[in-house]
């Protein structure tokens, strides 16, 4: 019995050095030049920019595949600092990705919602709650203005709704504190 539990003592002992050597052998190391490129995106997560969310753009951009002007939601500003990043000539938006827009959160009208979920499906950052057959609201602090709800929603109940900008209100990546016409978030 003794012998048994020190078998399996050592034998757990061995698994767990292999398993550690494997991880610190095999570590794969983050770009960080993909990582300063996903910096500078908005991280809305819309996919105007033809890639299916800001860091498998930022990989591209960092491969050479994708042009710096694909990102509408980043607009000049953002085409600016990729190019003063990359040391590449600066381009003006790409229209054929879609136009720069003020920045937005999404609002529901919950007096008609059906309760559907389809808007919750397709939300990339979990920024609605809601249950079957429930009406839905938009946690305003997490919403990008991806407007990739709007579409899937069979009543069109959701609208988008610009913020102030100003000092308090901005922040280049989310809008953490929209404000509502009536003063306050959804
Ligand atoms: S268009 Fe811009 S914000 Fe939208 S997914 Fe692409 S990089 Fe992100
Ligand atoms: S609530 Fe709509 S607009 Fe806001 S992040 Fe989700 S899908 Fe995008
Ligand atoms: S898609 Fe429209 S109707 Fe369906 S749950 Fe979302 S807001 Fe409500």
């Amino acid at each position: 019995m003794i012998a048994a539990i020190l078998v399996m003592a050592i034998g757990a002992v061995l698994l767990g050095a292999a398993l550690g050597y494997a991880a610190i052998k095999f570590k794969v190391e983050g770009d960080p030049l993909v990582e300063k490129i996903d910096a500078i995106l908005p991280q809305t997560q819309c996919g105007q920019c033809g890639y299916p969310g800001c860091k498998p753009y930022a990989e591209a951009i960092a491969k050479g595949d994708a042009e710096i002007n694909c990102c509408p939601p980043g607009g000049e500003e953002g085409i600016k600092k990729l190019a003063d990043l990359l040391g590449r000539e600066f381009k003006e938006l790409s229209g054929e990705h879609g136009i720069e827009k003020p920045k937005s959160v999404a609002f529901i009208d919950e007096q008609t919602c059906i309760g559907c979920t389809l808007c919750i499906q397709a939300c990339p950052v979990d920024a609605i709650v809601g249950a079957a057959k429930q009406m839905h609201t938009i946690i305003a602090s997490q919403c990008t203005g991806c407007e990739l709800c709007l579409p899937p929603c069979p009543v069109n109940c959701i609208t988008m709704e610009p913020i102030t900008e100003n000092v308090e209100t901005w922040k280049w990546k989310y809008p953490v504190f929209p404000l509502h016409p009536a003063g306050t978030t959804h």
